[in-house]
């Protein structure tokens, strides 16, 4: 089982991050308060990053966790381990956080298995406990454990939506890809190509998320913007650029992607 866990360097330098509104405010306000947030918002535009730097601005450790639909409780809790004959216990991610008051981030959460909820439903009131049956413990959280999570409501069947019973514990954001102006400077500082050069990609990136929910699924995102841009700083001819970043991402199909090349020749022809 694939599980990223990384955690930050108390004191490291805050990742770039340029806020989009008070999501920073909001995001320290739920923190001092004990409470848990949910970011809800499309792949790719910033909510693993806004957390990041909020986790090294607050100064705490991070724990994250890309969930998927094999993730259970036991992935997030822990387990017994056979080590050297002997049966030994292992923290999992949250259960660290929640012992060292770090901040645990669930991207993606309704892809978790359904036993998942029911972990994080204690620790998501004001009693901010975590039950660990394995070993008898129940947890209380440490003070600056903060939970959050993410999720695509784009991607949602009706399989995979997030009960009300479960978001209505969460304060919730709503993410969505930055203000071309914004995203031009998100975009430059990333990739180091120069703002001029950056805004005509900008320009594209807003046609191409007009056809989202027509023929396309999903618009492209600030992510493989600066995957583009990243290329032409190399010095990639710029149409090829957009065509690995911005164009064969985004779909399979010969007939979409002469429709989107045209809406290239259209903004850069
Ligand atoms: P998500 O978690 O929403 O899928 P990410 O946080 O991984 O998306 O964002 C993808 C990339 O886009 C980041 O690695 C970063 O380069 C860039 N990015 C998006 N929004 C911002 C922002 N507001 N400030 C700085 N970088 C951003």
């Amino acid at each position: 089982m694939v599980m990223e866990g990384s955690i930050k360097k108390e004191g490291a330098a805050a990742p770039f991050y340029l806020p989009q509104s008070d999501e920073c405010e909001i995001f320290a306000a739920a923190h001092s308060n004990g409470l848990p947030l949910l970011l809800k918002g499309p792949t790719g535009c910033g909510k693993t990053r806004f957390v990041a730097h909020m986790a090294a601005q607050l100064n705490r450790p991070l724990y994250t966790v890309a969930c998927h639909d094999d993730l259970s409780a036991a992935d997030l809790i822990g387990r017994y381990l056979l080590k050297g004959g002997e049966t030994v216990w292992a923290d999992g991610p949250l259960t660290r956080a929640v012992r060292a008051g770090a901040l645990c981030y669930l991207d993606e959460v309704v892809e978790a298995r359904k036993d998942v909820t029911v972990v994080l439903h204690p620790l998501t009131d004001d009693r901010r406990i975590l039950p660990i049956d394995r070993t008898g413990e129940e947890l209380v959280a440490a003070p600056e454990f903060m939970l959050i999570a993410s999720y695509n409501p784009g991607y949602q069947n009706i399989l995979k939506t997030l009960k009300p019973s479960t978001r209505q514990r969460f304060l919730s954001i709503e993410f969505d890809f930055p203000a071309p102006e914004q995203e031009t400077a998100i975009v430059a500082t990333e990739s180091g190509l120069s703002a001029d050069r950056v805004a005509p990609l900008v320009r594209l990136a807003g046609k191409l998320r007009g056809l989202r929910g027509q023929d396309l699924e999903e618009g492209v995102s600030t992510r493989l913007l600066v995957y583009c841009a990243t290329l032409i700083h190399q010095g990639m001819p710029v149409e090829r650029a957009i065509l690995a970043a911005m164009i064969e991402p985004l779909t399979d199909d010969e007939d979409v992607k002469r429709g989107l090349l045209d809406l290239v020749t259209a903004v850069f022809g």
